[in-house]
């Protein structure tokens, strides 16, 4: 027994003995989710979402597209070395990464509207983490057994048995990863003629590396990590409450028809209790391993799985489905109290303001699209010096001309200056005497650039500064292009 003495000198007082305090672990392991196999009409709709996303993934660069002679043939294809994007009749130069920047806009307003409208269908539903994990835990399920069986297998000792479904899921996991990283490579070679270097094992290490990569990626993403990337690492599921409100439909589970939830006896009667059994099925097939019972949660990707695992539950025990349910907020409320509920609120200002945004953006895209040139003009002036004034009393200026030839073919140009008929051009390093035209050419598919003199009476000058504009017109076609720049001159 611990006696404590109190000295007559100091009078201190005995400190009491330290108090272990509990300490909660700021960590814990997250728990492995075993996803059970549910049939239903969300799972279906999963399924069909899936067998679309992967058919296109895999089969879009094999697709075909005529361009004619001395054109790729690929449908879609990033040419690094060519610096080109083509995507069917589309072919986009690195001058125009702005039509990228609209798609991207696009996309990401899209997802906007989507989510506003109906939750995280995106992330249920087309991302590509869900799909592919999806897919894997498919083949886990097939090589492992159902939930039960792979908890069993996971707890169980060593057996070959064990060692055989393992090794046999991750070659499995490790084929699709191979087959997924292969297939992006495509898209930035032409297909048929890189899976002929695959095939004869003649491949470039830089290919190597990048199939390595997505190889790796999809293993790890997909097969390791899972859940726990939507959970943990993707930010979109904590920004993506801005694009809520109480009319966006989201996975719900209407506790005032569940509560006071708990286990039923046939025999029992459903007077002053709710409609959930706790049965935990809801639970069981999540991907996440989450209870939607709990409220909306971050993890909850908004697949449908447990509406599909409640609906079947409720028809075994005679009650109505929809226990769980895609439902908005504002109808969950008023069914709650008993009020009629009201459809799809689909035009509200923050859905008409991304509608806007989509309707302005790509608008201007499709406008831009249709006014597209197949030959991009560019000038630049010399700096050093201004203008030089010629012994014949003529003031000079030089310009750098660049012509953007988007033809597979050689075009001609005859540029003039058609405001100003006393200017003379002549191009530096052509025998050509100077005169009002200078004749152009510019190879197929590339950038012709030219020095270009330019001399006027100064007479003709208005000033300092005089406005000029070139005029190009194909000697062939008979289409005009026109920029604009300035002619200096003595003050
Ligand atoms: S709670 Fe339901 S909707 Fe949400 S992730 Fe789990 S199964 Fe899918
Ligand atoms: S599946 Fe339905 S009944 Fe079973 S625990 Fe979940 S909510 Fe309750």
């Amino acid at each position: 027994m611990n006696t404590h003495h109190i000295s007559a000198d100091t009078h201190e007082l005995p400190h009491p003995p330290e108090q272990e305090k509990p300490r909660k672990a700021l960590f814990a392991n997250r728990p492995k989710a075993y996803p059970k196999w549910i049939v239903g009409r969300f799972r279906r709709m999963k399924w069909a979402v899936m067998a679309l996303l992967l058919g296109l993934y895999y089969l879009a660069p094999w697709l075909r597209w005529d361009r004619g002679p001395g054109a790729p043939d690929q449908a879609i294809l990033v040419d690094m070395p060519g610096r080109r994007l083509y995507f069917f009749f589309l072919e986009i130069w690195p001058q125009e990464v702005y039509y990228l920047t609209g798609v991207l806009i696009l996309a990401a307003v899209g997802l906007f509207l989507a989510t506003s409208l109906l939750g995280r269908v995106w992330c249920g539903f087309t991302c590509p983490q869900t799909v592919w994990t999806d897919l894997f835990l498919m083949v886990e399920r097939f090589v492992e057994g159902d939930r039960a069986q792979r908890i069993r297998l996971d707890n169980g000792p060593l057996t070959l048995n064990k060692i055989a479904r393992k090794v046999t899921k991750h070659l499995i996991w490790l084929a699709i990863a191979v087959a997924t990283g292969g297939a992006w490579i495509f898209y930035f070679n032409d297909a048929p003629t890189l899976m002929g270097d695959i095939l004869r094992f003649d491949i470039s290490p830089t290919i190597l590396f990048f199939v390595g990569l997505f190889t790796a990626t999809t293993y790890l993403l997909a097969g390791i990590v899972r859940e726990q990337v939507c959970v943990y690492m993707c930010p979109w599921p904590r920004f993506q409450a801005a694009m809520l409100d109480e009319h966006s439909t989201t996975v719900t589970y209407q506790a005032w028809r569940g509560e006071q939830r708990g286990p039923k006896r046939k025999t029992e009667s459903w007077e002053g209790r709710g409609d959930c059994i706790d049965c935990n099925q809801c639970v069981q097939v999540c991907p996440t391993g989450i209870d939607i019972r709990d409220g909306q949660q971050l993890d909850c990707i908004g697949c449908g799985l447990c509406i599909d695992a409640c609906n079947e539950v409720m028809t075994k025990i005679g009650r109505p489905g929809e226990l769980i349910t895609f439902d908005t907020q504002m109808n969950q409320t008023a069914r709650a109290a008993g009020q009629p509920t009201s459809g799809l609120h689909i035009f509200r200002p923050r859905t008409l303001i991304y509608l806007a945004v989509l309707a302005i953006v790509g608008g201007v895209m499709l406008a831009s699209l249709m006014s597209r040139s197949d030959a991009d003009l560019s000038v630049q002036r010399d700096r050093v010096p201004l203008f030089v004034q010629l012994g014949n009393g003529r003031i000079q200026n030089s310009y750098t001309l660049k012509i953007l030839n988007k033809e597979r073919a050689d075009r001609s140009f005859e540029m003039t200056i058609p405001a100003l008929p006393q200017a003379e051009l002549s191009l530096v390093g052509h025998e050509e005497e100077a005169g009002q035209a200078a004749t152009l050419t510019v190879k197929p598919d590339s950038v012709g650039s030219y020095r270009i003199h330019v001399r006027m009476p100064r007479e003709a000058l208005q000033g300092a500064s005089t406005p000029v504009s070139f005029l190009l017109r194909d000697a062939t076609t008979g289409e005009s292009y026109s920029i604009d720049t300035v002619f200096l001159g003595p003050k």
